[in-house]
């Protein structure tokens, strides 16, 4: 700075001092030239004078040819030392008189010339007349250096040098005091550009100097600096809005639901832009309405003056709305101006300044930003632009997000799917598991309750604790054996059940109750756990048509369902009533209540769903989704009621029972005797084979048992071969080789008249599922019951 300072002031400095150096030099030579021309011209004139004087002097000496009087008149020239030479012609122009006195004549001209004077050979000389009355005596020669000339050449010479030096000298003093206001205001210029362009501050104004030009300068450059700072704020301007795009774009980037991204930029909004009220709509096309689907938090303040509320509805009319739901953003600097309901609405709210930007995907509108502010005109265009880019931007993110839950969703299907499959295929693993372990548990307490039965209908002699003891044992048999139909059925294929039966459904209920009791009552209690169970049953219930199995289990997976509900304990209510609907048709209603903690939104409307769950491991999520099953089966219908917090209420409403479905029911017991008859026995397993045989034969029938499927087919064979036919066979089904059906082909093949009993642990699924082989008259469950086996003998072979 200093020495760029210093740099300019020199040159400045050398400017000036140049300039007024040459025109100091220039002016003393002009007036050098001018000198020594009028003094050259006086020098002339002297002369002249002198040499007129000289002349006159010399008249009378010329006249009277006195060449001493001569001599001495020319002598005066003695006074004029610059006077070399002098001489006096005579009339005929013969040199007459000299001077210096002595002069050789070769020094003057030989005749004389024309009168007057002139520089010549570095001197000045000249002729003169003289003259005496009108006549002319002779001439007069006068020669003198230039030594005056030269003297004054000299004067003037150091008096130029001495001119000059002394001007460059105040020239100097006075410029260096001037230079300074051009100087300083120009370094001062240069020192605030050097500052605008280290710091950037476009802020500094240069003061004026009072220097016309140099002002000029100074304000264009202020008003650059003005310029620049004004550009340079609209930059800035744009460089925060584009942050405060850039922080919206990353809050909202990594959230992949409509709520929170609405929420983030709202919140962004209210703060950064910012804005009073701030809301999302979202645009319902059919009904040409708006749905508020996010109101800012800050804006809050203003749903209740504005009536506007998340969820409520804003219809679209032909204000800016209509206009932006085609695509535009809409700016209304005055909402008191627009005689429309929704601006009304904020104007009334306190809100004047209104934008509406679309939200679009794909050129569809599927919403509105709307922004307000409470002052009227305070939204700039560069708010609107930047409202309309963040609208994109928003728009681009929502739908985003849809992508995002649509893909979510498709994933966790295809995931719910596959889990599905699993478990379908796990289930089925663990059905035909069941089934072999149903086979084997009934074969294995069939003689058991043969026995038991026998034992209680033969023996007249039995102590009474015998009694009771054997009428245990048949108890807990049927309930073992109920356990494994449970089990069955659980685990079988739900497909329609074709054997429906007359229902009460108050029984079902009672027995359920019972059979549930454990779980419902005992083990809660051994947690120190209360659950009350209430049963307000509507008295003479009309039957209803169902598969009893089905319906048992639905009530029992709804009272687990209570009793799971019920943490802390509580009560379920079991209610049963008829409702008359249309057409005197009437309903059969069966409630499950619980007081426990009821169901959130969400799981009251996935609870049916297979392996939906909200018990972990604990839960399977087949309950509901049999129940449903059920209810499909049965044409009947399902409702839940349930409030988190407040307990659920599952309904199962059947229609009742009319004649039209008549279909035969239930075989009437046969308690009359049977015939004696010969019975054919085939079955692989010897302990059933021997309750079997011991039962038929106390009831008076020839037993033939055999081992296995081909002994059987055998001794049929040797029997009809000698005309000694059995009246019935009885056969297992499940048997290595040779199986219950090939032993029932093979004999209806030999006698097609023959009754064949299958005795079978899959006996209600082979009804179930349709599927009773060909050749068999009849199927019966494992364990066998006597009097079922009775029945079915008086019937087949009557
Ligand atoms: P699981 O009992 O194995 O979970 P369900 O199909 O029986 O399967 O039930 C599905 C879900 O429905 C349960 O996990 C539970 O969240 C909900 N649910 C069913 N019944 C009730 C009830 N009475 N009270 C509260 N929630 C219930
Ligand atoms: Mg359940």
């Amino acid at each position: 700075m200093r020495s760029q300072s210093s740099a300019i002031r020199r040159k400045l400095m050398r400017m000036i001092l140049l300039t007024s150096g040459i025109v100091v030099v220039l002016t003393t030579m002009a007036f050098f030239a001018y000198e020594m021309f009028t003094f050259s011209q006086s020098t002339v004139r002297q002369l002249r004078t002198l040499g007129t004087a000289i002349a006159t002097n010399s008249a009378a000496a010329l006249a009277f040819q006195n060449a001493d009087d001569a001599s001495s008149v020319l002598a005066a020239f003695q006074a004029e030392p610059h006077i070399v030479a002098a001489a006096l012609y005579d009339k005929s122009g013969h040199l007459f008189a000299t001077y210096p006195l002595h002069l050789a004549p070769m020094a003057l001209p030989a005749t004389p010339a024309a009168h007057g004077y002139q520089f010549e050979h570095g001197a000045l000389s000249g002729f003169q007349d003289v003259m005496q009355g009108g006549r002319r005596l002779g001439t007069l020669y006068v020669k003198s250096d230039l030594g005056a000339i030269y003297e004054r050449v000299i004067v003037w010479g150091i008096l130029t040098v001495l001119v000059v030096g002394l001007s460059l000298v105040v020239a100097y003093l006075v410029s260096s005091r001037l230079q300074r206001q051009f100087s300083t205001p120009i370094l001062a210029l240069a020192s605030v550009a050097k500052q605008v362009s280290d710091s950037q501050d476009f802020t500094v104004r240069m003061p004026l100097s009072g220097t016309h030009e140099v002002d000029q300068l100074i304000e264009c450059f202020n008003h650059m600096l003005q310029q620049i700072e004004r550009g340079e704020g609209r930059l800035l301007a744009q460089l925060s809005r584009l942050r405060l795009l850039q922080e919206i774009t990353q809050g909202t980037g990594n959230r992949l639901d409509l709520e929170s991204i609405f929420h983030v930029v709202l919140g962004t909004l209210e703060e950064s832009l910012p804005i009073d009220f701030g809301c999302v709509c979202i645009y319902n096309p059919s009904a040409e309405s708006l749905t508020v689907s996010s109101v800012g938090a800050a804006s809050r303040a203003f749903c209740e003056p504005l009536e506007l509320d998340e969820q409520c509805i804003v219809p679209i009319d032909q204000n800016g709305l209509s206009t932006c739901i085609k695509g535009q953003l809409v700016y209304e600097p005055d909402t008191r101006n627009i005689p429309f309901p929704f601006p009304q609405r904020l104007a009334k709210g306190g809100l004047l300044a209104l934008v509406f930007a679309p939200l679009i995907v794909e050129n569809n509108v599927f919403g509105v930003l709307v922004a307000a502010r409470r002052e009227a005109n305070t939204f700039t265009s560069p708010d609107c632009e930047f409202l309309k880019q963040l609208s994109e931007h928003v728009a681009l993110a929502t739908h985003q997000a849809q992508l995002y839950s649509a893909l979510q969703q498709a994933y966790d299907d295809l995931r719910q799917t596959q889990h599905t499959v699993m478990q379908q295929e796990r289930l089925r693993a663990l059905g035909q598991m069941a089934s072999g372990i149903a086979h084997d548990i009934n074969n294995a307490i069939s003689p058991v309750s043969l026995y038991t039965d026998t034992l209680l209908e033969r023996e007249p002699n039995l102590s009474e604790r015998t009694r009771s003891y054997l009428t245990t044992i048949r108890r807990a048999i049927e309930d073992v054996a109920g356990t494994v139909a449970r089990m069955r059925e659980f685990y079988r294929q739900r497909e329609p059940q074709l054997t429906l039966a007359q229902i009460d459904i108050n029984h079902t209920i009672e027995q359920v109750v019972e059979m549930t009791r454990p779980r419902w009552f005992d083990l809660p209690q051994q947690r120190g756990l209360d659950i009350d169970l209430k049963q307000e049953l509507a008295p003479d219930m009309p039957r209803i048509m169902g598969a009893e199995g089905e319906i048992r289990d639905a009530l029992t997976n709804l009272l687990f369902n209570a009793v799971d509900a019920m943490p802390q304990g509580g009560t379920i209510t079991v209610r049963t009533r008829v409702v008359s609907g249309p057409e005197e048709r009437q309903t059969v209603q069966l409630e499950v209540s619980d007081s426990g903690v009821g169901m959130s939104e969400e799981t009251r409307r996935r609870c049916l769903e297979p392996f939906f769950t909200t018990k972990g491991e604990r839960g399977t999520g087949l309950g509901l989704a049999m129940v449903y099953g059920m209810i499909q089966r049965h044409s009947a219908e399902l409702e839940i009621d349930s409030v988190a917090g407040q307990g659920t209420t599952v309904r199962l409403s059947f229609p009742v029972y009319s004649e039209r479905f008549t279909e035969p029911g239930a075989a009437p017991e046969v308690t009359a005797l049977v015939r004696r008859l010969r019975i054919l026995l085939v079955d692989d397993d010897p302990l059933l084979i021997k309750a079997l045989q011991d039962t038929l034969e106390e009831d008076g029938h020839l037993i033939t048992a055999t081992n296995g499927g081909q002994a059987g087919i055998d001794a049929f064979t040797a029997a009809h071969s000698s005309g000694n036919d059995f009246q019935v066979v009885i056969t297992d089904l499940g048997m290595p080789h040779v199986d219950g059906r090939k032993v029932a082909a093979a004999i209806k093949s030999i006698s097609p008249v023959t009754p064949i009993i299958l005795l079978t642990g899959w006996g209600q699924r082979l009804v179930a599922e349709n599927d009773v082989p060909p050749h068999v008259n009849r199927v019966l469950n494992k364990p066998p019951k006597l009097q079922q086996l009775r029945n079915a003998l008086a019937e087949l072979a009557a």
